[in-house]
């Protein structure tokens, strides 16, 4: 396990400089690298209530952990103005993260108020929410009521033991399938479960998996274990490769490949031969995706985030609370943008060794995965 943590009022946040020189949104703004930004995710609480030992490991997320004061969480309000703001530069998709989202209290009144926002052409945003599913069954009509299209739920086994060893708090599947369950009732879909794939630790659940969720409504997809934060002591022999998922399914249940959804997909997709539908393979280390990544992250106290592994945010709350105009925070943040050349996981190598001599990355619970 690492021995340092993160502390989450860190002083590797770097401020967001307003430019000189102030521009109105053009719809459209593209980073270094010629990607247009068009997904922020919003992680609304540090908190969760699993202890995942990939993500929230019990020895350093303990009792005595340093959560975020409540007024340190950027409010609805703010969260509403900020992504009013992001829409104005393109994006056209919204994620509500955490931590686990659903302990947000009254969270379904943001999802009311994030659904009234239109991009400039007057159309309204796709508006999602990751969830561990745990709350889902007690909240997934109130959700859909106000305005969430769709959920995706992270669920890294079906055997019961092994669940309750990877979410460390005891926790029943049964509880979390039922959550799936009713979140399709409410019409929160099509629904995505999302595995995380760990070498020795669930990846005997691959095919019990596959074929549970084989012949559902549900797009079961498989991600490789990856080396977020620096908490979850991550190993290039803890990665069970996407290659090596498909074929392990393959051979019991064949499949095609399917060409992606749309430009950017990060999930490759594959279908059953037998037509029972698909799954999909996130290959986050084997296959990095960085080239058509255009997605931006706002932590829960208001950091900007251009890459999943960043070590360092953008004090984007400081701009909010100072009295900035809506035209300096948006030049901000298109400045921002336009500089942005990250692609850490094309990159990996040069990266780990480079974190081995003392940059830390962001935990994951912190900005959302
Ligand atoms: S490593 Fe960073 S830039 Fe690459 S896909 Fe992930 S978040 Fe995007």
């Amino acid at each position: 396990m690492a021995e340092k943590i993160i502390m989450l009022n860190d002083t590797r946040t770097g401020s967001l400089p307003v430019p000189a020189v102030l521009q109105a949104p053009t719809g459209r703004v593209d980073d270094a690298l010629a990607r247009p930004l068009h997904d922020l995710r919003i992680s609304v609480t540090d908190r969760c209530n699993f202890r995942c030992v990939y993500c929230m490991p019990k020895e350093v997320f303990d009792k005595d952990y340093p959560y975020l004061p409540h007024a340190s969480l950027l409010s609805f309000e703010e969260i509403t103005r900020v992504a009013r703001l992001f829409v104005e530069h393109g994006v056209e998709k919204l994620r509500l993260t955490g931590g686990e989202p659903l302990l947000r209290k009254d969270i379904e009144r943001l999802v009311g108020m994030l659904r009234d926002l239109r991009t400039p052409s007057g159309r309204p945003l796709d508006l999602t929410l990751t969830t561990n599913g745990s709350l889902l069954a007690r909240k997934a009509r109130a959700l859909k009521d106000a305005g969430l299209d769709r959920v995706t739920v992270s669920l890294d086994a079906l055997d019961d033991a092994t669940f309750r060893r990877m979410n460390d708090v005891d926790f029943a599947v049964t509880d979390v399938l039922d959550g799936i369950e009713a979140a399709h009732a409410a019409g929160l879909g099509p629904i995505k479960v999302n595995m995380v794939v760990k070498r020795g630790m669930n990846d005997a659940e691959i095919l019990p998996m596959a074929r549970h969720f084989k012949a559902t409504p549900f797009i079961l997809r498989f991600i490789e274990f990856m080396d977020v934060g620096a908490s979850n002591g991550w190993n290039m022999d803890d990665v069970v490769p996407s290659r090596e998922i498909a074929s392990r399914i393959g051979a019991e249940m064949p499949l095609e490949p399917v060409e992606p959804n749309y430009h950017g997909e990060t999930a490759t997709r594959w279908r059953y031969l037998d037509g029972s539908g698909e799954i999909g393979l996130i290959s986050s280390v084997t296959q990095a995706f960085c080239r058509d990544c255009t997605r931006i992250r706002l932590s829960t106290e208001g950091q900007l985030y251009t890459c999943l592994f960043a070590t360092r945010g953008h004090d984007l709350r400081a701009l909010l609370r100072d009295g900035r105009s809506d035209l300096e925070i948006s030049s901000a943040i298109a400045q921002l943008w336009r500089a942005r050349a990250d692609r850490y996981s094309e990159t990996r190598t040069i990266h780990t060794a480079a974190l081995r001599g003392g940059a830390q990355k962001v935990e994951m619970s912190y900005i959302g995965g």
